[in-house]
Order: structure tokens, then C-alpha cells, then sequence
């Protein structure tokens, strides 16, 4: 659980008052000119945006004739993703503070970068990707809760957790084939009966699909008419996917 706005803004005071104001990801003095932020600006203008001409759907880099290889297996669900920028070091190095660092405030700096996302033009329902419970309980937190929530602070969009959940812990994808992710994915979300309308996935990075794809196809499943996801980064593809 994500602490309340008031315990919320005790504790930013409470961080601001025991540590220096210093970047999270260069250790570089953040200056007070830049306000609230944990990540200087030097290093968010380093995060390189992923720009078009792409895809429509995933954002990815199209062939010369027009085809996608990286999201033509993704199953109809999941009807389009958009990542902000490219998983570059320093993205890497947001994102692991993000995910490993405890450091859920570095959310507001990452969304904040992330402005303006189009598929949130419009007040949307956010659903972040969940974390199976072991997972949970040893970080403390989601990293895709506090991107959703921090998200919806920029734009009036509101966060449902209680839409999907994990029916089984899944192991690290980090290492695995594209292949293989797909695989280790499979039939490991479950959506809620009362889910409706449109919704969009929140995760922190794009790899090849394979989390938002089947998570999507749960929503769909479930009744949601139509299913996006955005992410902070997204991952550079391998060769073999841009054929
Ligand atoms: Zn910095
Ligand atoms: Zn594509």
C-alpha cells in the first residue's frame, strides 16, 4: 500500500529534512531552483525519448515495408504501448532505483518526465501490473503502483489495483528469451468481474510484451473493451525481432 497523501507529505518533508538535496542518479547537488526533484535535470534531459517514425501500436521500429516484428505475435488484447524513453544508463539507473533502491519517490521525477503521454490525453483508468505477493513482501512496495499513482497525479487519472491480480508468482524474466518469456507468463493474471471499459496497463519497463500481452488478454477477458499500456522505458529489442 501506497502511504496516504498526508503521511505522504511527512515523509517528503521528513527526506528532504535528513538528506542532502542530491540526485538519485548522478549523486550530482540537485539545486533548489529545481524544486522537489530527485533526479537533476542534467540527467533527465540525458533520457532519450523514443520518437517517431515508429509503429503505432508498440512504438517500435518498423521494417522499411511497414511491418513490425516486435508486437505482430501480440494477441488482439492489447490494442497499443507506449514507452517514454529508451532504456539507456541512465533510464537504467531511474528505474533501478525505482525498483530496487526503496526509492518510491523517484516515481514523481520519472512521471513527471514521461509528460505529455498520449494515451493518457484523456482521465483513464490505471492498472498497474501487480507483483505476486512473495515479490511484494520482500521489496515493500510495487514500483508499478507508485508509477500509476504518480501518473495519476499529473492527469486525473485513477488507479485501480483491485482489477488484476497474479495467480502465481512468476521468476525474474531478466534473463530469459523472448520466447521463454512468453511462456513463463502464461495464465499468470487473473482479471476482476468488474472490470469495464478501458483500461491501461502501468509498468515500468517494456521488453517484449509478453507481461502486458497476457496481462491484457486477463482484462479482456474479464470485460475491459479495450486494454493500453504505457511504460517509462523500453528495452532496446535484439536484432533477430526488427527482421
Ligand atoms: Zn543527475
Ligand atoms: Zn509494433
Amino acid at each position: 500500500m501506497l502511504p496516504s497523501i498526508d503521511l505522504r507529505g511527512v515523509l517528503v518533508a521528513l527526506e528532504r529534512a535528513l538528506l542532502p538535496p542530491q540526485c538519485l542518479t548522478c549523486d550530482e547537488a540537485v539545486p533548489r531552483s529545481d524544486g522537489e526533484a530527485l533526479i537533476c535535470a542534467v540527467c533527465r534531459s540525458r533520457w532519450r525519448r523514443v520518437a517517431p517514425p515508429c509503429c503505432p501500436r508498440c512504438g517500435g521500429t518498423q521494417s522499411p515495408g511497414g511491418h513490425c516484428g516486435f508486437c505482430a505475435d501480440w494477441p488482439e488484447a492489447l490494442t497499443a504501448v507506449w514507452a517514454a524513453v529508451w532504456l539507456d544508463d541512465g533510464a537504467r539507473r531511474a528505474m533501478h532505483r525505482l525498483k530496487y533502491g526503496g526509492w518510491w519517490r523517484v516515481a514523481d521525477a520519472v512521471a513527471a518526465g514521461m509528460q505529455p503521454v498520449p494515451l493518457l490525453s484523456a482521465p483513464s483508468v490505471l492498472v498497474p501490473v501487480p507483483l505476486g505477493p512473495r515479490r511484494l513482501r520482500h521489496r515493500g512496495y510495487n514500483q508499478a503502483e507508485c508509477l500509476a499513482a504518480a501518473l495519476a497525479r499529473h492527469g486525473g487519472h485513477q488507479v485501480r489495483t483491485d482489477l488484476l491480480h497474479r495467480r502465481r508468482e512468476t521468476g525474474t524474466q531478466t534473463r530469459l528469451t523472448p520466447e521463454a518469456r512468453t511462456a513463463n507468463v502464461r495464465g499468470a493474471f487473473e482479471g476482476s468481474s468488474t472490470v469495464r471499459g478501458r483500461v491501461v496497463l502501468v509498468d515500468d519497463v517494456l521488453t517484449t510484451g509478453a507481461t502486458l500481452a497476457e496481462a491484457a488478454a486477463a482484462l479482456r477477458e474479464s470485460g475491459a473493451d479495450r486494454v493500453d499500456a504505457v511504460t517509462f522505458a523500453r528495452a532496446r529489442p535484439p536484432a533477430t525481432m526488427l527482421d
